[in-house]
């Protein structure tokens, strides 16, 4: 009897024990939580998009500028370097310097009109310098495919003429050969098309800031507004949103232009073909002797679209807000007192802007092996709105229940989740990198806001954002990779 009384004596003094041991783990993980304040998220956001860093463009001094400032917060929380010693992992990154807003001039034959930035056009961020004057041809997706029977170039010449042209290719998510259209979708593909045909010039028929083309000796082009291109085309006698019908049968309306119209651009720019980038990188090891070799890998991109002359393009939404909560979680992260068992690796992606570059580099040299990546949670574009959306979530479900517990438990947003997104053409975002390579991915995005986003423009300015969300970003990242980092039945 004395010993059984002593038995159960001794298990409820541990059961109290780890009752209480319980109980203070989940204090101490609710008050590194209350210390993620959107105040201080801000600060980073701001300081990110300040104008010494030039729109963060990816292969510029101020890239490597602004990759240092974060390395330094790494530094500043205890965040080790995680690349043999460094926070940086080097890769190449041709870049061009736009250096004034240039100029499109549109003559329909009887006047001229200069177009008015950014309303009405965009420079090109990869175009050469110089001008370029001459008719127009209009040459749908500027696709090339016998294989698929289809070609944009067939019976138009092109040959010392400015081409209009259209992004993207002539399938629906739906098409059963997809997957064959893919080289076609990249922007590059077109450009060196065009210049294939002996286009002189080009008009991209998409009004975005886009450094992911390409510098081609001598060619130059601008983007312009789909509404300014249906005043060229009805200028014409021709209707733009029948040509668009006709572009989604696949039946390549290319025409030559009425030679009375013309249009001339002046671009201003530099080429630094030898430019480098790099990924930032801090890990926080695991306290785990034996788990601490796997790792959660929380990334997002830090470049930007950069600068246009004068123009800052300060990428507020996209993607400082993701960093910003990044850096809000990594701090909180460092500062736990209870510890994360497995590895915590954040990587701060250069390049995603230029073509995905730091995410491809990356993932064909990881700093762990991907069998032991537990998984990758990406943000890019999370900064206002009032609720979380995770693509992948539901195709991981044992991942992003920790998650999910999170946003129920301390969080209450509306937040829903989807199966991982299959690429819909060429892969677009840092997160389809990493799932290609084999790793469990999640994309997390805010939603519902009630802001315009004003996408790769230069109003995409940190007024745009939403600070309570950003918060709750960076905490629902604290407790759901805590929770991932601490799961042992995973
Ligand atoms: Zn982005």
């Amino acid at each position: 009897m004395k010993t059984k009384s002593a038995l159960f004596a001794f298990a409820l003094l541990f059961s109290v024990i780890s009752a209480v041991s319980q109980h203070s783990d989940s204090d101490k993980i609710l008050q590194t939580f209350h210390t993620i304040s959107s105040h201080e998220i801000l600060d980073y956001t701001a300081e990110l998009c300040s104008e010494k860093y030039k729109g963060r463009l990816s292969g510029s001094p101020e890239y490597l500028e602004v990759a240092r400032w974060c390395a330094a917060k790494f530094e500043e929380w205890e965040i080790q370097p995680a690349n043999n010693g460094s926070y940086f992992q080097y890769f190449t990154n041709e870049f061009s310097e736009v250096k004034s807003l240039g100029e499109v001039v549109y003559s329909n034959g009887n006047s001229k009109t200069i177009l008015q930035f950014p309303e009405d056009y965009l420079p090109g961020s990869n175009s050469a310098n110089g001008t370029v004057a001459a008719e127009l041809v209009y040459v749908g997706y500027g696709i090339t495919a016998p294989e698929l029977d289809y070609d944009d170039y067939a019976g138009v010449d092109v040959k010392g003429k400015i081409i209009i042209l259209e992004p993207g290719v002539p399938y629906t998510k739906n098409d059963p050969v997809l997957a064959k259209w893919t080289p076609y979708a990249y922007h590059r593909y077109k450009f060196r098309n065009a210049v294939k045909h002996g286009a002189a010039g080009m008009i991209y028929a998409s009004k975005i800031a886009n450094p992911n083309t390409v510098n081609l000796d001598g060619f130059i082009y601008a983007h312009l507004d789909t509404k300014v291109v249906g005043q060229i085309f009805s200028d014409a006698g021709k209707d733009y949103n029948e040509i668009q019908k006709s572009l989604k049968n696949k039946e390549t309306p290319s025409f030559v232009l009425p030679e009375k119209q013309t249009i001339s651009i002046t671009a201003e720019t530099e080429y630094f073909p030898e430019a480098r980038a790099c990924n930032v990188l801090g890990l926080i090891e695991g306290s785990d002797p034996v788990l601490k070799e796997e790792v959660i890998i929380i990334g997002g991109h830090l470049d930007g679209q950069g600068q246009m002359g004068d123009v800052i393009f300060p990428g507020a939404l996209d993607n400082a807000s993701g960093i910003s909560d990044i850096l809000g979680a990594a701090k909180a992260l460092a500062a736990s007192e209870v510890k994360p068992k497995r590895s915590v690796l954040f990587i701060l992606i250069g390049g995603e802007e230029c073509g995905l570059y730091g995410s491809k580099y990356y993932c064909k040299n990881p700093l762990f092996p991907v069998e032991k990546t537990k998984m990758m949670i990406n943000l890019d574009m999370v900064g206002n709105g009032t609720g979380f959306f995770v693509s992948g979530g539901k195709t991981h479900a044992n991942l992003f229940k920790h998650f999910e517990e999170a946003n129920n438990t301390y969080i209450h947003r509306a937040m829903s989740a989807s199966e991982v997104r299959k690429n819909y053409g060429r892969p677009r975002s840092d997160a389809s990198v990493f799932e290609d390579a084999g790793i469990k991915t999640f994309s997390l995005w805010t939603r519902e806001s009630v802001h315009p986003v004003y996408y790769h423009h230069p109003m995409d300015k940190t007024n745009v954002l939403t600070p309570e969300i950003m918060e709750d970003a960076a905490r629902l990242l604290y407790l759901g990779v805590l929770g991932v980092a601490n799961d042992i039945a995973l």
